[in-house]
C-alpha cells in the first residue's frame, strides 16, 4: 500500500512550516519532485534545501497565493522548471483571531483572500495545466472549524474553510471528466505554529484532549499521510469528499 510518486510533480502551498512542510517532505520521500511554495521565502528555501540535502528534488517558489499575478508566475515557473504538475495541495492559510464585532474589514477580506481565493487561484492556474495533461489530483486543506465545529472568535476563518468544502465539491464535479480528482482534508487540532499559543494554555489543552477520542492532538504527519493516500492510485475512485483527520473529534 506504500504510495510511490516517482516521476510526479507536487506543488504544495504554505509549505514553509507546519502541515505544508510535512506534506512536502512526505511527497519527496515518496519520490515526487516538490514545489515548495510559501509567502515566506526563507522558510520555503529552508524546506526545499532540506529535501535536496536528503536526496530529493525540490524547488522553492515564494509567492503570495492570494495574488493572481503571482500565482500565474509561480505556475509558469513550475512548468518551465519541471515540465508538469500532477498534484496540487492548497494548504496555505491564516487564522486571525478577534471577536466578530471587532473584526476589521481588512482582516475579514485578507483571510478570505488567502484561504479561499488562494485555493481558487491556484486550482484555476494548475487546473489549466492538468486539463492539458488529462490527469491530476488536488487536495484542499479545509478544517473541522467552520465545516463542522465553529471556532470561537474566528468568523472569517470558519467562513473561508466552509467555503473551501463547497468549492471542493463543485471543482471535483467540473474536473472529473478531465481525469482530475479533487478532495478536501479537514484537520482537527494539529501541533503546528498555528496552534502554539493555544497549546501553551493548560485549560485549553485539557478541553481539547477531553474532546478527542484517540487521546492526543494530531501531528502534521497525520495530515500528510491522508493527503498522500488521496493523491495516490489507491484513492482513484474518491473525489469530491471532505475527510476529517481529527482523532475522532467529529464523527459522521
Ligand atoms: P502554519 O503553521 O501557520 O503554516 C502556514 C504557512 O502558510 C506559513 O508558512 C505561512 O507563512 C504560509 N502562508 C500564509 N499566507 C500565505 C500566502 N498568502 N501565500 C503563501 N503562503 C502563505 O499553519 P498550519 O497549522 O501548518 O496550517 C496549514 C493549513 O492547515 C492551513 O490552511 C490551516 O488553516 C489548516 N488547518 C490547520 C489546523 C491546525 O490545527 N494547525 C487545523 C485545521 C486546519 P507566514 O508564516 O509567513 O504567514
Amino acid at each position: 500500500m506504500r504510495e510511490d510518486f516517482g516521476g510526479q510533480v507536487a506543488l504544495v502551498t504554505g509549505a514553509g512550516r507546519g502541515i505544508g512542510e510535512a506534506i512536502a517532505i512526505a511527497f519527496a520521500g515518496a519520490g515526487a519532485a516538490v514545489i515548495v511554495n510559501d509567502i515566506n521565502g526563507r522558510a520555503a528555501r529552508r524546506v526545499a534545501e532540506g529535501i535536496v540535502a536528503g536526496g530529493g528534488q525540490a524547488l522553492a517558489l515564494p509567492f503570495d497565493v492570494a495574488n493572481e499575478t503571482a500565482v500565474g508566475a509561480m505556475v509558469q515557473m513550475a512548468v518551465e522548471e519541471l515540465g508538469q504538475i500532477d498534484i496540487l495541495v492548497n494548504n496555505a492559510g491564516i487564522e486571525p483571531k478577534s471577536p466578530l464585532l471587532e473584526t476589521s474589514l481588512y482582516a475579514w477580506e485578507r483571510t478570505l483572500a488567502v484561504n479561499l481565493t488562494g485555493t481558487f487561484l491556484c486550482s484555476r492556474a494548475v487546473g489549466r495545466v492538468m486539463y492539458e495533461q488529462g490527469r491530476g489530483a488536488i487536495i484542499n486543506i479545509a478544517s473541522i472549524a467552520g465545516h463542522r465545529i465553529p471556532l470561537p472568535d474566528r468568523a472569517a476563518y470558519c467562513a473561508s474553510k466552509a467555503g473551501i468544502v463547497g468549492f471542493t465539491r463543485e471543482c471535483a464535479r467540473e474536473f472529473a471528466p478531465h481525469g482530475i480528482r479533487v478532495n478536501a482534508v479537514c484537520p482537527g487540532v494539529i501541533e503546528t505554529p498555528m496552534t502554539a499559543e493555544a497549546r501553551s494554555d493548560p485549560k485549553i489543552m485539557r478541553k481539547w484532549l477531553d474532546d478527542i477520542p484517540v487521546g492526543r492532538l494530531g501531528r502534521p504527519e497525520d495530515v500528510a499521510s491522508m493527503v498522500l493516500f488521496l493523491c495516490s492510485g489507491n484513492a482513484g475512485y474518491v473525489t469530491g469528499q471532505a475527510i476529517h483527520v481529527d482523532g475522532g473529534k467529529v464523527m459522521a
